[in-house]
């Protein structure tokens, strides 16, 4: 088989890469060892946290703003293509405290970020209460992100899957990738279990298996999983209306009524099982947030496995020293917000060779192995 570009990883990544590319024009093929989708469909919350997810530093609120003023017009563009809902819904995000100091500090950081542009507002318990009344009344306020927002992941993956086979994308399920091709340095395709694949670009999008791929080359990927797990509560007649954070996890509501209750950040290798001690802790973070929770139907537990960096950007753009080769990987807790600059801005270096704005993300920026 020959193909342009050959991706490796039919998660939100590559699949959004594939989409944008196809788009304008190029043959695409997905090798996914599984079912496409990845941890987006099994286990992701959803949240579009660029606001509340943002730690203060430069280069990754920049990514994430960036696509978060993307997903709009991303959402629209894959409803338009399939006549289905892609569920991207901007409900505002909520950090709530439940200690004095916290609430002074957070008080003082609305301040901060409104004057630097940020929509974020304080929230006193009344407030909080008038707004959210399903939250603990022990909670002493909320810093409220209003921009923020949420999409149900496994339909916006189906929906995604299914806008890229329009284009013309080939998606080869159960299709694991053993190896690559390659003449000299140049990487030239891939090895698959359906037989070899010649591409003039191959991308290794494998989330948080890509280190193993990255090992058949001897080029440092140093991407290692963190576990997530996840409780998913069925609810139609007690609403949340905006994603909440707070006590060290999430409840993040859906259109549907379910509300998912996330998530450790284990470090178990590949290890995808929900354990005791998992739901012990989603169970009392759903008690410390919302107790009044705890009579909800529980839909089902998820888990799934981080892509995480060690210095908390993701791998994106063109290994020098293995020409052909791309790597779009190591978006940790953030891959679906940042799917859509992601597909932006590799489509960009793929088919234009625009590099610049991928330098701070150089996936050799580890050094050797
Ligand atoms: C519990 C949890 C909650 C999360 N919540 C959010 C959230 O609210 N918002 C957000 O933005 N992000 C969230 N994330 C993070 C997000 O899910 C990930 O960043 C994102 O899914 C990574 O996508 P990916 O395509 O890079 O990797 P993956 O989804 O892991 O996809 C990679 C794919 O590559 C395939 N693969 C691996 N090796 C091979 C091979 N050799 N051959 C062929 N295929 C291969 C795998 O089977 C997999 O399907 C969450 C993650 C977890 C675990």
């Amino acid at each position: 088989m020959t193909t342009e570009v050959a991706i490796v990883g039919g998660g939100i990544i590559g699949c959004a890469l594939a989409y944008t590319l196809a788009k304008e024009g190029v043959q695409v093929a997905v090798f996914e060892k599984e079912r496409v989708g990845g941890q987006a469909r099994i286990a992701a919350a959803g949240i579009l946290g660029s606001g509340v997810e943002s730690d203060g530093r430069d280069t990754f609120p920049s990514l994430s703003a960036q696509s978060a003023r993307l997903y709009p017009d991303f959402a629209a563009e894959l409803e338009a293509a399939t006549g289905l809902d892609a569920t991207y819904t901007r409900s505002g995000a909520l950090t709530i405290v439940f200690g004095e100091t916290q609430a002074m500090f957070l008080e003082h950081q609305a301040g901060v970020l409104a004057a630097a542009g940020q929509r974020v507002a304080w929230l006193e318990p009344d407030a909080l209460q008038a707004t959210e009344p399903l939250l603990s009344t022990k909670a002493r306020g909320a810093l409220f992100f209003q921009d923020d927002a949420h999409v149900y992941a496994p339909q916006l993956m189906h929906v995604l899957t299914l806008a890229a086979v329009a284009q013309g994308v080939t998606i080869h399920e159960y299709t694991p990738v053993h190896g690559f091709l390659t003449t000299g340095e140049r990487v030239t395709g891939l090895q698959t279990a359906a037989g070899p694949v010649h591409a003039a670009h191959v991308v290794i999008a494998a989330g948080a298996w890509s280190r193993l791929l990255g090992d058949h080359l001897g080029i440092n990927l140093p991407l290692k999983p963190t576990r997530g797990q996840v409780m998913v509560l069925e609810t139609y007649n007690r609403p949340l209306r905006r994603v909440v954070f707070g006590a060290g996890g999430y409840l993040a509501p859906k259109q549907d009524g379910r509300i998912v209750v996330g998530a450790t950040e284990e470090d178990a290798g590949f290890e995808r099982e929900n354990t005791a001690g998992g739901v012990a802790f989603l169970v009392k973070l759903m008690q410390r947030l919302a107790p009044s929770l705890a009579d909800t139907r529980v839909h089902h537990f998820g888990v799934g496995l981080r892509p995480t960096p060690p210095d908390g950007l993701p791998l994106l753009g063109p290994v020098a020293a293995r020409p052909g080769l791309w790597i779009a990987a190591g978006h940790h807790r953030n891959g679906i917000l940042l799917a859509p600059i992601t597909a932006h801005l590799m489509s960009n270096a793929i088919r234009k060779g625009d590099l610049a704005p991928l330098q701070p993300y150089a996936p050799e920026r580890f050094g050797a192995q």
